[in-house]
C-alpha cells in the first residue's frame, strides 16, 4: 500500500517568530486522515521546528541541499548538515529551482545521489510549462526529467524517493490540473517507472500532485487512484487550509 503524503513548502516565507506560531496552529489541528504530514520551513528555521515538533506526527523537511559533502560553496547546505538538525527528507528540483537558480537535471541526479549516499529520503519535483503543455510535449518534458534526475539509480533506491509532480503553470497561480489531467500525468509516470524498473517498484512509490491545491479541491485530486498525495504551496500557510487538506483523504 502506497503512503499518503501531504507536504507543505513553506519557500522563502516565515521568520523565526511566524514559524513558532504556524507551528503552535498546526499542532492545534486535528489530524483524520492517515496521511503522512511534512513541512519545509526555510534553512534558517530548520532546528527550531524540528525541536517543536519533536513529539508531534510532522516531519520537518528541507526545500532543498547542495550535492558537495562540504567546502568552498558559500551559501550551500549540505544533506550531512541537514541531518545534524533533524532532516530526514530532502525536496530537489523545484521548478522554482530549475528556473531561478538554474538547476539542470545533471545536477539534481548529484543531488540525488549526495541525498540517497546519506539515508535522505528525496521528494523530486517535476512538471511541465504552459507552452509544453500546448504544445502536447507535457509527457516528454515530464519522461525526460524522471529519467536524467533519477534512472540512473536501482531499483531499491525508489524505498526513499517520492515523485512530485507540478506544471509549472499550475503553481501559485490559482489555476490547478483538472483532477483528469493530474491522474493521467500520474498514470503516465506510474507507467514510465514500470517500464524501467517494473510494476511492483512502480506500485510502491508515491506519487504527490502539486499546483494551486486548496481545501476547496484537495479531495477531487486525492481522489484519483495514481494521486498519492499533494505538495502544498500557498495553502500550507495557514494551519487550518493545510489540515483541511491532510484531510482529504
Ligand atoms: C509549490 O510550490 O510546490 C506549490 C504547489 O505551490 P502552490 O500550492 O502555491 O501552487
Amino acid at each position: 500500500m502506497r503512503k499518503h503524503i501531504v507536504a507543505g513548502n513553506w519557500k522563502m516565507n516565515n521568520d523565526l517568530a511566524m514559524t513558532e506560531s504556524l507551528i503552535t496552529e498546526l499542532k492545534k489541528q486535528a489530524q483524520t486522515s492517515n496521511a503522512e504530514v511534512m513541512i519545509a520551513p526555510t534553512f534558517t528555521n530548520l532546528w527550531h521546528a524540528f525541536e517543536a515538533l519533536r513529539n508531534s506526527k510532522i516531519e520537518v523537511v528541507a526545500q532543498n541541499m547542495h550535492f558537495a559533502e562540504s567546502g568552498a560553496y558559500t551559501g550551500e547546505v549540505s544533506a550531512d548538515m541537514l541531518k545534524s538538525v533533524g532532516v530526514q527528507t530532502v525536496i530537489l528540483g523545484h521548478s522554482e529551482r530549475r528556473a531561478y537558480f538554474n538547476e539542470t537535471d545533471d545536477m539534481l541526479a548529484k543531488k540525488v545521489d549526495a541525498a540517497l549516499n546519506n539515508k535522505i529520503r528525496v521528494i523530486f519535483c517535476f512538471g511541465e510549462e504552459l507552452a509544453d503543455r500546448k504544445a502536447g510535449n507535457h509527457e516528454a518534458i515530464v519522461e525526460s526529467q524522471i529519467k536524467n534526475g533519477l534512472f540512473h539509480l536501482k531499483a531499491n533506491a525508489f524505498e526513499r524517493i517520492v515523485l512530485a509532480y507540478e506544471p509549472v503553470w499550475a503553481i501559485g497561480t490559482g489555476e490547478t490540473a483538472s483532477p483528469e489531467q493530474a491522474q493521467e500525468m500520474h498514470a503516465f509516470i506510474r507507467k514510465t517507472l514500470t517500464n524501467k524498473y517494473g510494476k511492483e517498484v512502480a506500485d510502491s512509490v508515491s506519487i504527490l500532485y502539486g499546483g494551486s491545491v486548496k481545501p476547496n479541491n484537495a479531495k477531487e485530486i486525492f481522489s484519483k487512484p495514481d494521486v498519492d498525495g499533494g505538495l502544498i504551496g500557498g495553502a500550507a500557510l495557514k494551519a487550518e487550509d493545510f489540515y483541511a487538506i491532510v484531510n482529504a483523504f
